[in-house]
């Protein structure tokens, strides 16, 4: 019963985690009506990357982990999605990139370019392919991305260069790339 499986599976879109991100919020909420498509934003609305002190996205599964971030586990549970989007933003990258999940990493590459943006050719140190990160040190402990790949579910977590392009770019380019991953995957 494979096509009533995919039929009913779900692509989750989570946004905001950063509260100093504001990109994705914005994305994130033009996909909100798109049929199989749950969206989780506006995680953390302290608009710093902290909440509390705390970064969130490095406290799933880990000493310190909070009602947020449980939030966001039962959500996953409860919806066995086939797939989950991270947006994002990175003020020290040099470039649109993403990290994904390895049997992702050809969309990915594809996703990037519908961006429209300089692509990073590396990222804190790691060296990208066109754009992507399968490997290297990534997760990091205590992401979202650890919860999921440890649960072996599909991700991405797409990162949009903060200080090279205004709001305004970045949410059409980062729209651009959501849709082409939603219509291809
Ligand atoms: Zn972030």
């Amino acid at each position: 019963m494979e096509s009533f499986k995919f039929y009913h599976s779900s692509i989750l879109i989570v946004s905001g985690i950063h509260g100093d991100e504001p990109a994705g919020d914005i994305v994130s909420s033009y996909f909100k009506s798109y049929p199989r498509v749950r969206v989780l934003s506006d995680i953390n609305k302290s608009l710093k990357r902290r909440f509390n002190g705390k970064d969130l996205n490095r406290h799933f599964e880990e000493k310190g982990e909070g009602p947020i971030q449980k939030n966001i586990e039962e959500t996953i549970e409860e919806l066995s999605p086939s797939l989950v989007i991270d947006l994002h933003e990175d003020d020290e990258a040099s470039g649109l990139y993403a990290y994904c999940s390895s049997s992702l990493k050809d969309l990915v590459i594809s996703a990037l370019r519908e961006g429209d943006l300089k692509i990073a050719s590396s990222v804190h140190g790691e060296k990208s392919e066109e754009g992507v990160i399968i490997n290297g040190k990534q997760p990091y402990r205590g992401t979202l991305e650890r919860y999921l790949k440890r649960r072996e579910i599909p991700y991405i977590t797409l990162e949009t260069p903060s200080s090279l392009y205004p709001l305004q770019e970045r949410v059409e380019a980062m729209r651009r790339v959501v849709k082409y991953i939603l219509r291809n995957f």
